[in-house]
């Protein structure tokens, strides 16, 4: 058996004391002044037993990590149509990128990229009667805990600078892959990246990937084959324009987002986050990527 504590205790001093730690997303004013030094690890194995160090009690934005969950709780809903939207494939461009090539025929071309997530969006506000209270308490349900809540400073915050998801919705309105309003879809799909959670509450949350679809939720759990999918494509398109290297280097399905939260998984075995909020050029977690490719490549456990 191996030691867990050891192991994310000996990664964490390996790397608290860097000093190049990347730089705090600042294009969200909110973000901006999120102290670089904040590294926690938290680990989560599907027996329950869970592993921590640092500040994994720490709050933090989600950000694109809940693209994850927009897709877990959308593709039960409306399984066929779905993939009818948002398409499949990987991104070599960043996660705003704008090229008309990830929006073939108005079809985002997967939806982990901000096109896509706000086609997921889309698809919730057509679906749920509260759409932001019902994904709220989707979270909560998935974690079991009723504390979780959005951080309405940083959803208003993207709200004034979200340039380029305006761009990105009103292109889609375009060509007729949004049903609502762009404001309406909009507020959403602010909402929903300013969930707050700490690395405990994330593991928690992404348990479901790791074990085949099942969770605690009493409704609207994910099939074996739609969690196959999801993890898919958190592998190809978890990491913006950095999906290979991050397979590379650690060898697991993952999301990321610009809060400097990465959380990911090996189906069977475990789910591990990590926040670090210093980035590196391409928007993921510095101290993230480089914690978890040790952690991989100690423990041995990766689906390579
Ligand atoms: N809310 C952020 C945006 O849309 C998400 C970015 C991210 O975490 O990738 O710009």
């Amino acid at each position: 058996m191996i030691d867990f504590q050891n192991v994310i205790d000996t990664i964490h001093n390996n790397l608290k004391d860097e000093v190049f730690r990347g730089l705090v997303a600042d294009y969200i004013p909110e973000l901006a002044d999120i102290d670089v030094q904040n590294f926690g690890i938290h680990l989560r194995l599907l027996d329950g037993q869970t592993f921590a160090t640092g500040d994994w009690n720490k709050k933090f934005s989600i950000q694109s990590i809940s693209k994850v969950l927009t897709l877990a709780m959308a593709l039960p809903m409306y399984p066929e149509n779905l993939w009818q939207r948002v398409d499949v494939e990987p991104s070599g461009n960043p996660f705003n990128h704008l090229s008309l090539l990830e929006l073939e025929n108005g079809i985002p071309r997967n939806p982990l990229i901000n096109a896509g997530a706000i086609v997921i969006a889309d698809i919730l506000v057509s679906l749920l009667k509260n759409p932001k209270e019902d994904f709220l308490n989707y979270v909560r349900a998935v974690v079991d805990d009723h504390t979780i809540t959005f951080n309405l400073e940083v959803a208003e915050s993207e709200r004034l600078t979200g340039y380029n998801n305006y761009a990105a919705a009103n292109l889609l309105k375009a060509y007729g892959n949004l049903e609502n309003d762009v404001d309406v879809v909009l507020d959403f799909y602010f909402h929903q990246c300013a969930i707050e959670m700490n690395c405990e509450q994330l593991s928690k949350a992404f348990i479901m990937f790791a074990n085949h679809g099942t969770c605690c939720l009493k409704t609207n759990q994910l099939s074996a084959s739609q969690a196959k999918r999801i993890n898919a494509i958190m592998l190809t398109c978890g990491f913006y324009d950095e999906a290979g290297e991050f397979a590379f280097e650690v060898g697991l399905p993952g999301k990321s987002g610009v809060g400097g939260g990465i959380v990911a998984l090996l189906p069977n075995h475990f789910t591990i986050s990590v926040w670090s909020p210093g980035l590196n050029d391409k928007g993921n977690s510095l101290l993230g990527m480089q914690a978890l490719e040790q952690f991989t490549t100690m423990t041995k456990l990766s689906i390579f």
